[in-house]
């Protein structure tokens, strides 16, 4: 059984042959970041360092800004804010927020 007419592909005469054709890209080498051997923080030599996203406040002439680098820090210098905002929730709690997540689902 052979494909209906329409369904066949004819390259016509603008077609390119250059167009069909997969390009091909160019074998780059990708840029690895080398992860340090040390803290940037506390310059201390350690094996589990981390790439974090690390606010940085810098002050000139009184007005200060904030930016953010990505810093290489050891497990000791990571901001540990997450953990603490985690607290234990009492049974009335947790129901309260669910009867309120249900209401929202309405
Ligand atoms: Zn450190």
């Amino acid at each position: 059984m052979s494909a209906p007419n329409h369904l066949v592909f004819k390259p016509g005469p603008f077609f390119r042959t250059s167009r069909a054709e997969p390009r091909v890209r160019e074998a780059r080498p990708r840029q690895r970041h080398e992860a340090p051997r040390e803290c940037e923080q506390c310059h201390r030599e350690s094996d589990e360092l981390t790439h974090r996203r690390v606010s940085v406040v810098t002050r000139d002439d009184g007005a200060s800004s904030v930016g953010y680098e990505y810093k290489w820090l050891c497990p000791d210098c990571i901001p540990r804010r997450k953990e603490e905002k985690i607290e234990p929730k009492t049974e009335a709690e947790l129901r309260s927020i669910l009867r309120s997540a249900r209401k929202g689902l309405r």
